[in-house]
């Protein structure tokens, strides 16, 4: 267990700080002992990575601040992961998957002396299929009679290789300015949200829920439609609008609007422009009406939120028109079509009435608070060892699958990559889902948990 603790230790120095940073991230990546440790060491123009003669050192820091030719970016080490664990196959293959999660770029080393080894092809593969830019590393050219050992790894198909002795220092200029091309100047935005500016809000659900009725109340006369298009009423604008002392900025309302709803294709037009808002937002505020039948339309818009990862509040309208009955078989009605979203938080209003409008802004930000929730390596680790330890998960073929370490890999919405022995069943997956908020929150968010298996 101690082993496992200390590998999620190290990938959370690489993931904390590459998840976080302003600047662009490259990963060095490689099998054992072809020279990793040696070349960041050359990169970063320091001696602060301990480099030692025998396999299986580990270090305690792994990623580092570089700069080349005026730019600066960051670097991280995945020499310290060693196989102890998980074999050398299944580490190398690790440290490649967390190159495609967390890097912009990817050095991938080999030694040329050696030649392209089968798990050299296998992480050339991984990273392929990632589709980060890569920059192959021939390292060990100490001298010119060696590069021809260089040319070798063509076979690999990751284009030139760069001959490097990283011992030295031979090359190891060129590959830099190879790597600066490859590197984006700012680090990507990996989870296809844009920042900066108001939150941005999409208010959706089907016609007649009571949607620019909401928006007339909160807003009354401050609406303030910032880009409005030329062309038909169709067209989508973005409003803003301030609500409890902040602006925000509600995307896409035209469809809010009142219309002539009934034209052929109405729904599927609303529906498209539903997409588009959701795209745009990181929240999505989606009105029920209350007052009938939760519709299969209700769902499929629930649906496209959740898979879309926006934060999500329920806003149940038309509250003022309610009876007892109905309230009854609304919270039945909740129970059985909504269970996929029972971690949404929810308001009951009227846009009538005004009734609890000052609760959806409260709402709101706690849904952005949990979409934002991002955990201590340390701390997810805890947690799952005590998890693991006492609910196991059930036996299967005679072997016992097990969840090894996580991390984090990412935020809006919170992404947890868990590496695991054998494969995870559903069931203990959503167990895991369960456990996971019911320890940290992440109210109003979805949570996406992908698992890494090691033969
Ligand atoms: P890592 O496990 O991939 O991080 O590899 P290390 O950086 O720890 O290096 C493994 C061994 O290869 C060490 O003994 C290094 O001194 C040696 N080494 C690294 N780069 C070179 C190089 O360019 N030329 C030669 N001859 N040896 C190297
Ligand atoms: P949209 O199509 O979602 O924008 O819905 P509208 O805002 O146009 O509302 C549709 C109808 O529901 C209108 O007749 C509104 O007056 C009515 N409505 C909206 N909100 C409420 C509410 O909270 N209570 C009641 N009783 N009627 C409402």
């Amino acid at each position: 267990a101690a082993q496992e603790g200390f590998e999620a230790e190290e990938i959370e120095g690489a993931l904390g700080e590459a998840g976080h940073g302003p600047l662009p991230v490259l990963a060095v990546v490689g099998r054992p002992n072809v020279g990793k440790s040696t070349l960041v060491n050359r990169i970063i123009g320091r001696r602060e990575a301990v480099v030692e003669d025998r396999p299986g050192v580990t270090r305690d820091r792994v990623t580092y601040e570089a700069e080349w030719a005026g730019r600066r970016f960051k670097v991280v080490d995945t020499g310290g992961w060693e196989q102890d664990v998980l074999g050398i196959d299944a580490s190398v293959a690790a440290q490649a998957e967390f190159a495609i999660e967390a890097a912009d770029a990817v050095v991938f080393v080999v030694d040329a002396t050696v030649g392209a080894t089968d798990t050299d092809e296998a992480v050339v593969k991984l990273l392929r299929r990632a589709g980060k830019p890569v920059v192959l590393c021939a390292n060990k050219v100490d001298g010119p009679s060696a590069e021809a050992d260089a040319a070798m790894l063509w076979s690999l198909g990751l284009g030139e290789p760069m001959p490097v002795s990283a011992l030295h220092g031979r090359g190891t200029g060129d590959m830099l300015d190879e790597v600066l091309k490859a590197l984006p100047e700012a680090p990507a935005q990996r989870f296809g949200v844009a920042v900066g500016g108001p939150r941005r809000i999409a208010l959706i659900g089907r016609p007649n829920v009571g949607k620019s009725s909401l928006l007339n109340k909160v807003a009354g006369e401050e609406r303030v439609v910032v880009n409005e298009l030329a062309g038909t009423t169709r067209d989508p604008v973005d409003e803003l609008i301030e609500l409890g002392g902040v602006t925000w900025k509600f995307v896409d309302t035209a469809g809010i609007r009142k219309r002539v709803h009934l034209q052929e294709g109405a729904d599927y037009y609303a529906s498209l422009r539903t997409a588009a808002a959701v795209e745009k937002a990181e929240v999505a505020v989606i009105l029920i009406d209350a007052s009938e039948t939760i519709s299969v339309q209700d769902q499929r818009i629930v649906t496209m939120a959740v898979e879309a990862g926006r934060a999500i509040v329920i806003a149940y309208n038309k509250w003022d028109t309610l009876d007892e009955e109905r309230r009854y078989y609304l919270e039945r009605e909740i129970e059985t079509e909504f269970q996929q979203i029972a971690w949404a938080p929810r308001v009951n209003v009227s846009a009538q009435t005004g009734r609890h409008m000052e609760k959806l802004v409260p709402a709101i930000e706690t849904a952005l608070a949990g979409w934002e929730t991002r955990v201590p390596t340390g701390r997810l680790n805890a947690f799952l060892g005590e998890l693991v330890a006492a609910h196991p998960h059930p036996i299967r073929g005679g072997k016992q699958p097990r969840i090894l370490f996580g991390t984090q890999a990412g935020t809006k919405p919170p992404r947890f990559v868990l590496f695991a022995s054998g494969f995870i069943e559903a069931g203990y997956r959503r167990f895991v889902e369960r456990r996971l908020r019911e320890e940290f929150g992440f109210e109003g968010t979805p949570i996406h948990i992908s698992v890494r298996v090691r033969e």
